[in-house]
């Protein structure tokens, strides 16, 4: 099956050790695309500079730029000067991961959602889609309604942001979790959603519901490497090698033939992210 990983911390400290031989293993599993997103500056400049020196025998590495809701309270001014800048690296294809995280909470609300405005806002300006994590705590959605609320604020989805991003979707909703009616929400708004390992916890039921309703062409599969491993992987260190096991989820719960799920995997990875397409943001 092809798979791509659109999603994975590569440049995280657990695999400083043997990331050649962990991208090695992505590529023998069939992973074709991956791409790195930071959480900070430091690992958005480690992810970018991953994406221009690529590994022999690996996939090719895009990355993304950004300040996770967890970094928010830290993110002073040059600290967002320097994600703006790298944000402007041909190899960088997404802004983020942001969003709003009002489950571990380590930043304050007002905090994360002005962190997540200027990432808009730089999506918006570089024609790149935004990535978007997303977390209530279990058994709440304020953090998913606070977020729709953002984006339509902000004016995602509206005709000028979908010129500018020519065709592709303005923000993708990352390690789906939540209802139903906030997977068609974010559908309505153009966004595309990528399923991780989460969907085998037991809180997170109405992914499979929400996985049938994404269209083709927005559907990513990701493993958010090294958090939520899948059954089988190692706890504490997912592999983008263990995507599979969530791609062949997808294809179960929407009744695919796993290698027409595949391709139409890659195809989806690069209709978002303007690879291969010449389409990447200027
Ligand atoms: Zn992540």
């Amino acid at each position: 099956m092809r798979l791509v990983d659109a999603h994975a911390h590569v440049q995280a400290d657990r695999f400083a050790r043997d990331l050649p031989g962990v991208l090695g293993a992505a590529a023998a599993s069939g992973v074709e695309r991956l791409l790195v997103p930071g959480w900070n500056v430091v690992s958005s400049r480690e992810a970018v500079a991953l994406a221009h020196a690529p590994t022999p025998g690996a996939p090719p590495i895009d990355a993304a730029v950004g300040i996770h809701p967890h970094e928010a309270s830290g993110a002073d001014d040059s600290a967002w000067a320097e994600i703006a800048a790298l944000a402007a690296e041909p190899f960088v294809v997404a802004i983020g991961e942001t969003g709003l995280d009002y489950d571990r909470a380590f930043s304050p609300r007002e905090d994360q959602l002005v962190n997540l405005r200027r990432h808009l806002a730089l999506g918006r300006e570089t024609g790149k889609p935004v990535i978007l994590h997303c977390r209530s705590a279990a058994g709440l959605r304020d953090a998913q309604d606070d977020l729709i609320a953002e984006l339509r604020t902000a004016g995602v989805g509206d005709r000028a942001w979908r010129e500018r991003l020519g065709g592709r979707p303005p923000a993708v909703l990352h390690s789906f979790s939540g209802p139903v009616d906030y997977a068609e929400a974010a559908l309505g708004l153009g966004l595309a959603i990528g399923f991780s390992g989460l969907v085998f916890r037991r809180t997170e039921e109405s992914s499979a519901d929400a996985v049938r309703r994404v269209p083709a062409q927005r559907l990513l599969v990701e493993t958010d490497s090294p958090y939520l491993s899948p059954p089988g992987a190692p706890k504490r260190r997912n592999e983008p090698a263990w995507v599979g096991v969530t791609a062949h989820w997808v294809a179960r719960q929407r009744d695919a033939d796993p290698d027409t799920l595949g391709a139409a995997l890659v195809a989806a990875y690069d209709a978002t992210f303007g690879r291969g397409t010449g389409e990447q943001g200027t």
